[in-house]
């Protein structure tokens, strides 16, 4: 088992397959060129079976593929195929672009839910954001998932006048279908262009809509980064991620895996821990993730603690969310 300093247990990894993307969301990555790395400095399948394995015996019960857009890399499935065979909830977030591709090879090897984002419904909004026209086949990919039975979250990051207007419209989509709609606040990573005015508060938003609307606050499970509520009489429910304004770090069970095999104790942290090299090198693994375990800040990565007002994004020494895998 894993366990901090401030006796958090570790039990879930996010796992990044890639730090490449056939979207360029401008929340996500910097405006400029970015570099991918070259396929020999990203973590084989051989290599993600085996540090996931380590990762499972140490006591990690859940594994969230992510990226860059994990679906992009072409042994996708053989990577899915062989996580799913490991005693472990697995699941992946993606665009949606390609999932048509792997929605039967999910169903067989039993995924439950999958989390896709979508940031708006309107399609030169989606263009604007992800500098991609792709919304007709990202929404047709929401509805195959939906029909074929799985679990559909759909991820938005809400940002002040670019989105903030559509809250309504998603969590009008909860009315007739069976989707969790999850509203997540714009987080500063390098050159994302943050700023503590692009942030809309979940409590911004919810005062809103508990004037308007029958709202009931549902039960979050433990760990759940999402505040969740429902429609009286929807078939879906919506929810709040509040990192910034309500950071949920006293909880958190998480850690990160980058593409290129780096082991990130906090998505907000800078501190890394190389475990592919040591991999490579036929080296111990289980002690370097113990000691990146031993190493987590209290709160944020210890890089910023007080309100999310007083954050200075120019202070912050990560990496671009693309390249940490969120
Ligand atoms: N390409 C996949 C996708 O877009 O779902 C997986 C990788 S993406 C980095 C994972 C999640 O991080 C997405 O839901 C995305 O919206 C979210 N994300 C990226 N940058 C963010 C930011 N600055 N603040 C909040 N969430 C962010
Ligand atoms: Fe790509 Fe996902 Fe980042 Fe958008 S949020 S650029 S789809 S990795």
């Amino acid at each position: 088992m894993l366990f901090d300093n401030f006796g958090r247990i570790h039990d879930y990894l996010r796992i990044s397959l890639t730090d490449n993307c056939n979207f360029r969301c401008t929340y996500c990555m910097p405006e400029e060129k970015i570099q991918c790395l070259p396929s020999s400095r990203l973590m084989q399948k051989d290599e993600i079976l085996s540090l996931a394995k380590t990762f499972v015996d140490l006591g990690i019960k859940k594994i969230r593929l992510t990226g860059g857009e994990p679906l992009l890399r072409k042994d996708f499935g053989e990577i899915y195929a062989e996580l799913a065979d490991l005693p472990v909830t697995l699941t992946f977030t993606t665009n949606g672009f390609l999932l048509d591709k792997y929605a039967g090879l999910c169903k067989t090897k039993g995924l439950k839910g999958v989390n896709i984002s979508i940031d708006t419904l309107d399609r030169e909004k989606f263009f604007s954001i992800t500098k991609r026209d792709h919304f007709p086949t990202v929404w047709k990919n929401i509805e195959l998932m939906i029909q074929m039975g799985f679990d559909v979250k759909l991820n938005i990051v809400l940002m002040k006048h670019v989105n903030d207007d559509e809250t309504e419209d998603f969590i009008a989509l909860t009315k007739n279908l069976p989707v969790h709609v999850r509203f997540i606040e714009f987080m500063p990573f390098d050159k994302n262009g943050w700023d503590k005015t692009k942030v809309i508060s979940f409590e911004e938003i919810m005062s809103d809509l508990y004037q308007k609307y029958d709202v009931v606050k549902l039960l979050d499970e433990k760990h759940d980064t999402a505040k969740k509520f429902q429609i009286y009489g929807h078939k879906g429910t919506f929810a709040f991620i509040t990192t910034m304004s309500q950071p949920f770090c006293g909880d958190c069970n998480r850690l990160g895996l980058t593409a290129d095999g780096k082991i990130k104790n906090c998505l907000f942290g800078k501190e890394e821990i190389d475990l592919l090299s040591p991999l490579r090198n036929g080296e111990d693994i289980e002690n370097l993730i113990r000691m990146s375990v031993t190493r987590k800040h209290a709160v944020m990565g210890g890089q910023f603690v007080a309100s999310y007002l007083e954050t200075d994004a120019q202070s912050i020494q990560n990496r671009s969310m693309i390249k940490i895998g969120g």
